[in-house]
């Protein structure tokens, strides 16, 4: 089956229903925004061949969904590209991909034609979005040949946020999208017609990772006036749209938390928080739970088995901290391992890589056998993150592989020592790593953000520390800096702090 039957079913059943939203205002109806991705689908179909892949580069924008159905339509690969990246990163992405056409946002283009001059991919077809190229391409006869309903084809060439390295081409096919999204349902929350998603996280990501879902049960689309996640915008979305749904980064949910304390407000039509893609570290989910309800879910997964290995579910957010720390149990469809250096299961309770397997496992990653040899193994996806069962099934993540400090022969996880740290009143932010040294190996080190005119001292930190985890996973050395650096997606970068570390040492 081919995704585009997702909007052709809603558009059967709804078709005067609102199916996008710019802020409040409403874009298209279901069979509006049908006839919309079939008109871009003979556009495409005119200039390029099945399989082609199609690259879109823009901020959070109404026609991103319009452009995710028409190329599915077109038999063609979405690849979308996170519209926060550095120009040359965008056109590094093009020239991996081999994209025929990229649609890009007005505030991209320039740029992008800068750095485009001399590179391979100079040849790929640029069209503005909102330009009078793309009105020619929504405004030709709608595409009546065949849609290729291939479930091996590639759907999405997903771009993962390469906090470890280059970014990589994960090839998601349609049958590991409709996987996802049957996941999604099953798992994650009920979607009906009375439902909306609001785009405020990237919709190269997550947030679109979740339009099948929702539009294959026929409810909005609601992208942000702001193109962007604003706590203030997005509160008032929550008020207007029903039943509203969305996918947020941890760091969103602190912000919109924050926002909410500040101004009192508690959003009248908040159903779901989806939250995932980073450690959301226990005291700040207990903040979220007293600030917005039982609204939370978390999902664990990554861009090779795209939002789908485990999920915590609402009703686990209780009061058990085990479960709280946890990212729940695997996923309908999905079998997940705990596997040692050798690939052997572990027992419950012993800390190995996470392994994953079932539809929603990528192809491998484009171009790439070498990358795709390393963590396709024997059936497998070798995920890199590092964590153990406990007797109910719960998965605990500690950390990824490559981030789990050594020191003195002793395996210690920056996620602990995190949480721990987390709950000082001064600290609004941490990141704990490993220092090389000639004794220990490595040394525990904290990088501390302090709240707001609060001033914190290391002895603070340690008699905090030593009162709650044992003194070898104490840091040795707590370094005050104003910020941590991230990622476009908001993840920290710990190999960059880790890097200063090593060249101070
Ligand atoms: P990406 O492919 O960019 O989505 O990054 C995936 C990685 O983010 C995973 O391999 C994990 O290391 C991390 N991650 C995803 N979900 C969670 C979660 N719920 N808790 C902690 N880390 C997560």
């Amino acid at each position: 089956m081919n995704l585009f039957s997702l909007l052709d079913q809603a558009a059967a059943r709804h078709p005067d229903r609102g199916a996008v939203f710019r802020g409040t205002e409403a874009v298209h109806s279901f069979a509006g925004l049908r006839s919309r991705a079939l008109r871009l689908a003979a556009g495409l179909r005119a200039a390029g061949e099945p399989g082609d892949r199609i690259a879109i580069a823009t901020e959070n924008v109404p026609e991103y969904v319009e452009l995710f159905f028409g190329v599915w339509a077109a038999g063609m690969a979405a690849t979308p590209v996170n519209a926060k990246l550095h120009a040359r990163e965008l056109v590094q992405i093009l020239e991996d991909s081999g994209a025929s056409t990229v649609f890009v946002s007005p505030k991209l283009a320039s740029g992008l034609e800068e750095t485009l001059v001399g590179s391979p991919a100079a040849s790929c077809r640029r069209i503005v979005i909102g330009g009078a190229d793309y009105a020619a391409l929504a405004a030709g006869d709608e595409w009546t040949g065949p849609i290729d309903p291939d479930p091996q084809a590639l759907g999405w060439l997903f771009y993962t946020s390469g906090t470890t390295g280059r970014s990589k081409g994960a090839m998601l096919s349609h049958r590991n999208l409709l996987a996802m999204t049957i996941a999604h349902l099953a798992d994650v929350e009920t979607v009906d017609e009375e439902c909306s998603l609001l785009h405020a996280a990237p919709m190269s990501h997550g947030s679109g990772l979740y339009m099948a879902a929702y539009v294959g049960r026929g409810a909005r689309q609601v992208v942000p006036a702001s193109s962007a996640f604003e706590p203030a915008e997005f509160l008032d979305l929550c008020d207007h749209h029903p039943g509203c749904g969305a996918f947020l980064a941890p760091t969103m949910v602190q912000r919109l938390r924050l926002e909410a304390e500040r101004t009192g407000r508690r959003p009248a039509n908040l159903r779901s928080v989806v939250y995932g893609g980073g450690p959301m570290y226990v005291e700040e989910l207990r903040r979220s739970l007293a600030a917005f309800g039982p609204v939370f879910v978390q999902i664990y997964g990554q861009g090779e088995a795209p939002m789908t290995i485990t999920c915590l579910r609402r009703r686990d957010h209780a009061d058990d901290e085990a479960v709280l720390g946890s990212v729940g149990f695997a996923r309908s469809g999905v079998e997940v391992a705990v596997v040692d250096a050798g690939g052997r299961p572990l027992p419950q309770g012993e800390v190995g890589e996470i392994v994953c397997r079932g539809d929603v496992v990528m192809a491998g990653y484009w171009n790439n056998a070498g990358a795709t040899a390393d963590v396709l193994r024997g059936g497998w996806l070798f995920t890199g993150d590092m964590g153990s069962f406990d007797a109910r099934g719960y998965l605990t993540l500690r950390d990824r592989s490559k981030d789990v400090i050594i020191s003195g022969g002793t395996n210690v996880y920056p996620r602990e020592v995190e949480e721990v740290l987390l709950r000082h009143p001064d600290v609004a932010e941490v990141c704990v790593t490993g220092q090389p040294d000639p004794e220990w190996g490595e040394i525990v080190v904290a990088f501390i953000v302090a709240e707001a005119g609060r001033d914190t001292s290391p002895a603070s930190l340690d008699d905090h520390c030593n009162a709650n985890i044992a003194r070898f996973k104490r840091p040795k050395r707590y370094l005050f800096v104003d910020g941590l650096p991230k990622n476009n997606y908001g993840k920290v970068l710990k190999r960059e702090l880790r890097e200063r570390l090593v060249a101070g040492a």
